[in-house]
Order: C-alpha cells, then sequence, then structure tokens
C-alpha cells in the first residue's frame, strides 16, 4: 500500500479510527479480562493530560529534561519503598516488563562476568511458570534458559538448586506468574541463592505494584520483595497493576553497584559519548510523566481502594466458579486466577463466553479458563458468574448431544 500523495484533514482521521475501533473488545464496559487495565476514568483522563503533557519530551536528555530525570527518580524512589529495598537500591523506567526483565539479565551476566569471571555458555534457572520475556532475552544474549517443572503450580525450589551450576549467572521466582497468577516461594529462593552465592530475580511484572496493597488491606501475602535478604533485583510493571500508561516499567536493583551492569556506555563513534540505562535510546516521556502523575493522583489510599476492588471481585468469582465445579489452581491473592474443570471443556466454556462478550485468557496446563481482574470487574463479577453458568449448561446439553439436537430439529 502506497503512502498517500495528499494528506488527510484529522476530524476525517479520527472518525476512521473510531471506526475501526469500532471492532475492538469494548474493555470499557467490564467483559475484558486480559491486555488491559481498567482503573476507571479518573485514573484514564491523569493516565492522558499527563501523557499528552510531555509526550514529545525525551527521557533520553536528563540535562535538556530535569523534570523527566525527577519523576523517574520519584517513581523509581516510590516503587524501591513499597518493595521494602534497603538503603543504597536503585533502578529506572523501562519500556515493560519484558525490557526491565532483557535488563536486569543482562545486569546479571556482566556481573557473572566481572565479578565472577563466567565464561562460555551462561544460563538462567526459572520455574516452567515463568513469561517468556525470559526465554526472548536469552535468544538475544545467547543464554541457555533451563525450565524447571513446577511443583504444585510453584517453584520447585529443589529442583532449582540442582539445575543451577557454576554456570548460572541468574535463579528466577514470580510474585506471581502470569498464567496461575500464584507467588513462588521466594523466601526459599532467597535462601538457595544466599547459600549458593546464585543472583535472584523475582518477576513482579504483573504484581509488584498490587502486591504490597494487598498485603496492606489484610491478604495473604507472603515476604516476596527485597525485605527477602537473597533477592538482586526486581521487575514489576507500572503500565498493569500500577494502572499507569502503557510503556512503562521498573527495574529494581538492592544496590547502585548491580545496576551499574545493566548501564550501557558507548564513546566509539562521532556523536560524542552516549551512556543509556535501559534498551531504549529515545525515551517516551509521556510514558515517565503519565507515571508520575498515576501514582501520585492515586497515593497508598487510592491504591488500596483500587485494588480491594481487584481482590473483592477475584474472591466473589472463585467463590462462583468453584460452586459451578470448577477448581481454582492454588491459592491466588492478587488479581489473576485461573481455573480448571475436571468434566467440562474449558475451551469449550471459554467459547461460550467468547459469543457473549468476554474476551478472557487460557491455560494450558491445567486446561482452564484465567481472568487477569481490574477494579472494575467488581461491578461485573455478577454477570460473569450468570454467563459462565450458562456457558457451563451449554456445554453440557452439547456434550450429550441435546444442544446439537435442539439446533437442527
Ligand atoms: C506481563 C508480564 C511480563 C512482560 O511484561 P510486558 O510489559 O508485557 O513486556 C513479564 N512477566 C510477567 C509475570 C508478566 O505478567
Amino acid at each position: 500500500m502506497p503512502m498517500p500523495e495528499k494528506g488527510t484533514d484529522w476530524e476525517s482521521l479520527k472518525q476512521e479510527m473510531l471506526a475501526r475501533a469500532g471492532n475492538d473488545v469494548k474493555w470499557r464496559e467490564g467483559k475484558t479480562a486480559v491486555y488491559v487495565f481498567n482503573a476507571g476514568p479518573d485514573v484514564e483522563r491523569v493516565q492522558k493530560e499527563a501523557y499528552t503533557l510531555f509526550m514529545s519530551e525525551n527521557g533520553l536528555g536528563p540535562m535538556a529534561f530535569p523534570s523527566l530525570k525527577k519523576m523517574e527518580d520519584e517513581v523509581v524512589a516510590m516503587g524501591l519503598s513499597l518493595l521494602h529495598a534497603p538503603e543504597g537500591a536503585a533502578g529506572n523506567i523501562t519500556s515493560g516488563g519484558t525490557d526491565s526483565i532483557t535488563m536486569a539479565m543482562k545486569a546479571a551476566r556482566d556481573y557473572a562476568r566481572s565479578a565472577k569471571g563466567a565464561k562460555g555458555t551462561l544460563n538462567i534457572v526459572i520455574p516452567w511458570s515463568a513469561h517468556p520475556a525470559f526465554d526472548k532475552a536469552a535468544k538475544v544474549m545467547e543464554i541457555e534458559v533451563r525450565r524447571i517443572p513446577v511443583r504444585d503450580y510453584l517453584a520447585d525450589v529443589e529442583a532449582m538448586g540442582k539445575a543451577a551450576d557454576g554456570k548460572t549467572i541468574m535463579i528466577v521466582g514470580s510474585a506471581p506468574c502470569f498464567p496461575y497468577g500464584l507467588i513462588d516461594p521466594i523466601g526459599e529462593l532467597g535462601k538457595l541463592a544466599e547459600a549458593r552465592g546464585l543472583w535472584l530475580h523475582v518477576d513482579a511484572c504483573v504484581g509488584g505494584y498490587i502486591a504490597p496493597f494487598a498485603r496492606m488491606n489484610g491478604g495473604d501475602v507472603p515476604p516476596f520483595d527485597f525485605e527477602v535478604r537473597g533477592v538482586s533485583s526486581m521487575s514489576a510493571d507500572l503500565h498493569k497493576y500500577g494502572y499507569c500508561a502503557k510503556g512503562a516499567s521498573t527495574v529494581l536493583f538492592r544496590s547502585e553497584a548491580l545496576r551499574t551492569h545493566m548501564i550501557f556506555d558507548c564513546d566509539d563513534w562521532p556523536g560524542g559519548r552516549m551512556i543509556t540505562p535501559t534498551l531504549a535510546g529515545t525515551r517516551p516521556g509521556g510514558a515517565i510523566a503519565a507515571a508520575w502523575a498515576v501514582m501520585n493522583f492515586l497515593g497508598v489510599e487510592g491504591y488500596r481502594a483500587k485494588h480491594k476492588q481487584v481482590t473483592d471481585a477475584r474472591e466473589k468469582i472463585a467463590a462462583g466458579v468453584e460452586a459451578l465445579g470448577f477448581r481454582v489452581v492454588g491459592n491466588p491473592q492478587l488479581g489473576i486466577i485461573a481455573f480448571t474443570h475436571d468434566e467440562i471443556d474449558c475451551m469449550a466454556v471459554w467459547g461460550k463466553l467468547f459469543e457473549r462478550g468476554w474476551f478472557t485468557s487460557l491455560t494450558t496446563v491445567p486446561a482452564g479458563l484465567h481472568l487477569m481482574l481490574s477494579p472494575f470487574h467488581l461491578q461485573v463479577a455478577d454477570t460473569y458468574l450468570a454467563d459462565i453458568a450458562w456457558a457451563v449448561e451449554q456445554v453440557k446439553a452439547g456434550m450429550t448431544g441435546a444442544a446439537r439436537e435442539a439446533r437442527y430439529s
């Protein structure tokens, strides 16, 4: 498709874009439980206005834009403080979880090379439930990935200890993992890391900005962050349960000395010395500004209130689906829940829910339904339960052939 010779006026373009969006999921109506975190119109407005205020500014230039540097420093400081980081801890805003994980792995690798003289093919040891971002980063850096089967859906610390060797640059626990929404035994992983001198990364991409508040609200959240002494680094996404605009995550290190291994510094080209902490060159000022604005707009009280709605929705849905004969995977404490059924095909249930406008995710092992809940879901939890009850009836009827007969009679 060639570029149009002449430009089109903005009003027409806007109308066309809105028309195209008509085919997208209607996430504002609450029937989408993946991809989008819907904290309501007040937060959306702050994201949008803060983003546009700094949309053209570039986080690559802290001297030109001290405003962005200060906002980044404050966002990172808030993240570190929420996640019990000690004095002297450090971090950066990245473009997302994949970026944070990639940069933490780069830091761990360079640390292993410089501090421990690591050579040859290095590896990471991760639970089977860890996010594919680790494999992507490993692919780029030619690092071997050792995915270790989970035990009761959680990281198997003993097996991970056996899999780790002198070439292991990092072991990983998730808080929580995306498929099950369960927090790995970070305390035990921390002990393993300390005993063996291993770099433990906690992937709190989806949990880092909900778990601290769920705990303040009285949730049964085990120690999962820098409070665990063996934790060297963490990834925590602002654009997930931080309710910030997309394109924002934090990568955090126990000390500035560890963070130093992440930083890229290049002088050998005609443009002068270029120092970049993260994978990006140009860094969107809007994403940094929106993160700063949303965090200050909500504050601890705001996050606690929003996350209370999330965990209430999760509890309500858990009880409801259990009453329908589903089995919740493990004991989820945050915003993700997965559930399976011993007799009914969950994929078929998913299909029926899709017919009713629900766009949600799935798990493969066990075959189950997956929900990543937002505050808004509390308002539609009853609708979801009514629809899944209907879906189960439909699937059951189909299993006996009755539905097919009814359709063709
Ligand atoms: C979302 C997620 C990631 C990846 O983050 P992106 O922002 O999508 O790149 C990594 N780990 C976990 C546990 C996640 O939920």
